[in-house]
């Protein structure tokens, strides 16, 4: 492939040269173990420091209350099984209906074990009703879980507001920032929030690596025991050239802000206005709702996301629906279907999002093979007349 067209970044992101050039040392001559009492050691220790001070700024939070993570699903982790000790007596979670399953096989999971697990609804256009969280609301909640900004939609959620009603009630409240972060600005310094995810590889820093904050004060049991490190927070060597990597990524995130709305939303909605206006009956999924800068999602009516991604796929283009299927049978994903997307749009939903490293003579393209592509799905389209697409058979999904 000569050029690969990547709309893929609510998967995974490129790794920022600056942040592969910050991070090299660590994997030659700087690899002390930041917990040494020697000289060497203690040089490390001030890279991860100035990293911790690094995603600190990226999320308005003082620097001891970032702890660093294997990756966003740990974060997660860490929140849901924290709160699920922390309160041996609570059996309540409340969760929302379109969280990614990081957060929502965890809550399957304890429901399987007893506790009760309210997931909140969304509306046609992916929104939350508050009133909802405060009917939800129990003497009973050890938790609530609301992810920033959806994975497949880009909606992003009232969380500060949200955490406000939880924390008056006086239950914890995390949000799974793992796509908002290096989108929206974020400022916890003030926010009731207690606890916050965010990932590496979804802001230009690898795999593998995240951050979890704990708002001072908050109620807390680890999830990972062991050592001393992360201030007896998250046991474990620390992960000393990827932190340092997520630290660097962080500040180029804290200084793209603006260019993520202006320069990429720009670019989205060229992509998004473009293929509406080239393109009959589709539905451009959240359009209604605040969304994030880099995200569309677009449902073409009769034709299959898996086909419409196959055929990009050969042209170099990488984008992506929310659905995986092993076996032939697709299921719309659960954000998809709880948005109540017609049935005749919902298999053809896929996902482009956009970074700073995208380029308008990249949208122009996908512009050009797009409706040749959809048109050539739908004239082979034996679903066309007004059948379903599909069964409902189960099938696994598979989300980023
Ligand atoms: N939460 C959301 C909203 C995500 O999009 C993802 C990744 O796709 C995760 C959590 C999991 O992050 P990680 O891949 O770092 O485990």
């Amino acid at each position: 492939m000569d050029k690969i067209y990547y709309f893929d970044n609510n998967a995974t992101s490129r790794v920022a040269p600056e942040v592969t050039e910050e991070m090299r040392p660590f994997f030659g001559e700087l690899y002390g173990n930041p917990s040494s009492m020697h000289f060497f050691g203690g040089g490390v220790q001030g890279h991860l420091d100035l990293a911790r001070e690094r995603v600190a700024a990226l999320l308005g939070a003082s620097p001891e209350e970032i702890i660093f993570t294997s990756c966003g699903t740990e974060s997660d982790s860490t929140a849901l099984w924290s709160a699920a000790r922390a309160f041996p007596d609570k059996k309540h979670i409340i969760t929302t209906k379109v969280e990614h399953p990081a957060v929502m096989n965890v809550a399957k999971f304890l429901e399987s074990q007893g506790w009760r697990v309210t997931q909140l609804p969304v509306d046609e256009h992916g929104r939350l009703d508050l009133n909802d969280l405060k009917t939800a609301l129990t003497p009973d909640t050890a938790l609530v879980s609301m992810m920033w900004a959806n994975n497949e939609t880009g909606v992003i959620f009232p969380v500060e507001e949200a955490a406000r009603i939880t924390r008056a009630k006086g239950v914890l409240f995390h949000t799974d920032a793992v796509q908002a972060a290096g989108k929206v600005p974020i400022n916890l310094k003030d926010a009731k929030i207690d606890m916050l995810s965010i990932s590496g590889h979804k802001l230009h820093a690898p795999k593998g690596i995240g951050a979890f904050y704990l708002k001072k004060g908050s109620r807390f049991m680890p999830f990972m025991m062991g050592g001393h490190q992360e201030s007896g927070r998250r046991a474990g060597t620390e992960n000393v050239p990827y932190i340092v990597g997520l630290g660097k990524a962080a500040e180029l995130a804290a200084a793209n802000l603006k260019k993520e709305n202006t320069y990429v939303k720009g670019l989205r909605d060229r992509l998004e206005t473009g293929l509406a206006a080239a393109i009959k009956n589709i539905r451009i999924n959240g359009s209604g709702a605040e969304r994030l800068p880099n995200t569309v999602n677009i449902s073409f009516e009769y034709v299959e996301g898996e086909s419409i991604l196959i055929m990009l796929s050969e042209k170099g283009i990488c984008a992506s629906s929310g659905s995986a299927c092993t076996s032939g049978s697709l299921e719309p994903s659960h954000v998809i279907r709880s948005m109540s997307v017609p049935h005749t749009f919902a298999q053809g939903s896929i996902r482009f999002s956009l970074s700073v490293y995208n380029t308008g003579e990249e949208v122009d393209f996908v512009l050009k093979e797009m409706p040749a592509i959809i048109e050539r799905l739908r004239a082979i389209s034996p679903f066309a007349d007004g059948k379903p697409l599909f069964g409902i058979d189960a099938c696994q999904t598979h989300n980023h």
